[in-house]
């Protein structure tokens, strides 16, 4: 059995949670980094990493990597309609990088810097203790990057748990396309109740990744080479998509449910950042970058409170400042969403053809880049480890 005493347990190892991880190691407190997985390992996701995310990505020493795996860079972004498409640039590239590579590198990252890598299964989180499947943490903090829906939500009695009404499915399947290389596009079709988003990660490798109510999936018991067929039965440039691409991967991924109710930056004294603080809908691709940089704004927000042990402002500071940040982001993700999940009505708003619509659409669902650059710096700043 484990028994050891950090500074700093995190639960989960995601994007979020190795990433905190790194940070508060390189500023010299102890660190245990708990996930129930091994490293690498696959994981339900659209795999398009956005701009204002590699600020700190470069902080951390990682883009090399994306590089020597030839990630594949996305410039832009083409919304397929049933009779006509948009389509508009990004203002910096981003990555299509799977999750095999990215969390991977995240977590040898913060193995790196010092945290203390623990596999098990949290059964039991507290403000100070983590009680997991091998053993217990003792911590002066705890913080929660367990992803989007975990036991410990209902736990802790988040209301969202008890949402039955709103709760949606992902899918996602690699392929291989007909003709093969990356053009550096991400692609978005609709189809009722739900969307599709398409890029190409690294290794020669396209990812379709969708999000459905699961009102639609009733009757279907998980086999979603039906709820496929269904679509492109709907929807023509779905049939289309579907007949360039060959299966690379045995079958489909899912996961637990997606629910978008909102929900606290603190729970109970526990830090929670990623999807554990906050829910933006997939289809902005910014759900990583926001667990990347929760991690970013959480992190001198914990060491204040294990400097000079003011828990109650810290976490009220927190709170303020997570909302600031992202409270926008997720309100406009929902709304493009309802848009992109009704195909007729996406088809009569792209009639319109406003040029100025994806750029605004970009500036209201993620960060300045500049805004995170600098957040970068000053965190730099109080790292004492090299
Ligand atoms: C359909 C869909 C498509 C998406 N596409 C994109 C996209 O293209 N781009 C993008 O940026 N975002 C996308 N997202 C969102 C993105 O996947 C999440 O925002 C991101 O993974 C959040 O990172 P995280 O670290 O908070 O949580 P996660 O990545 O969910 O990591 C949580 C970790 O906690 C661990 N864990 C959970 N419970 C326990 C426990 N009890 N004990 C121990 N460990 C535990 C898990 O094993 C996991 O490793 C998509 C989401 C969905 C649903």
């Amino acid at each position: 059995m484990t028994e050891i005493s950090v500074d700093v347990a995190i639960v989960g190892a995601g994007p979020a949670g190795s990433t905190l991880a790194a940070l508060l190691a390189h500023r010299g407190y102890s660190v245990a980094l708990i996930d129930r997985d091994t490293f690498p390992r696959d994981k339900l996701c659209g795999e398009f990493l956005s701009y204002d995310a590699m600020p700190i990505i470069d902080a951390l020493g990682l883009r090399d990597e994306l590089d020597a795996h030839v990630a594949p860079e996305i410039s832009h972004c083409r919304i397929v309609g049933r009779h006509r498409n948009y389509e508009f640039d990004f203002p910096h590239p981003a990555r299509g990088v799977s999750r095999m590579l990215l969390d991977d590198a995240l977590f040898r990252r913060a193995v790196a810097a010092g945290a203390q890598a623990i596999t098990g299964t949290a059964s039991e989180v507290t403000r100070d203790s983590v009680t997991f499947d091998g053993g217990a943490v003792r911590a002066r903090v705890v913080a929660g990057a367990w992803g989007r829906w975990g036991r410990f939500d209902q736990q802790l009695g988040r209301a969202f748990v008890r949402d039955r009404s709103h709760r949606n499915f992902g899918f996602k399947r690699h392929y291989r396309k007909a003709g093969g290389t990356s053009d550096g596009t991400i692609e978005l079709y609709s189809f009722k109740r739900g969307y599709l988003g398409v890029n190409d990660v690294e290794g020669g490798i396209t990812n379709i990744c969708g999000l459905v109510h699961a009102g639609r999936l009733q009757g279907l018991k998980g086999r979603w080479d039906a709820f496929i067929e269904t679509i492109r039965a709907e929807e023509r440039p779905l049939d289309d998509l579907y007949a360039r691409h060959t299966p690379a991967q045995e079958g489909f991924l899912s996961s637990e449910p997606v629910i978008f109710r909102s929900r606290s930056a603190v729970e109970e004294g526990i830090f929670m950042i990623g999807d554990a603080s906050g829910v933006i809908d997939p289809l902005t691709g910014n759900g990583m970058a926001m667990a990347l940089q929760s991690a970013l704004v959480a992190a001198p927000f914990i060491a204040a409170t294990l400097e000079n042990g003011d828990r109650q402002h810290s976490e009220d500071a927190y709170r303020t400042r997570h909302a600031q940040l992202f409270g926008q982001r997720i309100g406009w993700s929902r709304r493009v969403a309802f848009l992109l999940s009704r195909p007729a009505l996406l088809d009569n708003a792209l009639r319109l053809h406003v040029p100025s619509a994806g750029p605004f659409f970009l500036r209201k669902t993620r960060a300045d880049r500049e805004v995170i650059a600098r957040m970068v710096d000053a965190e730099l700043e109080k790292q004492s480890v090299p």
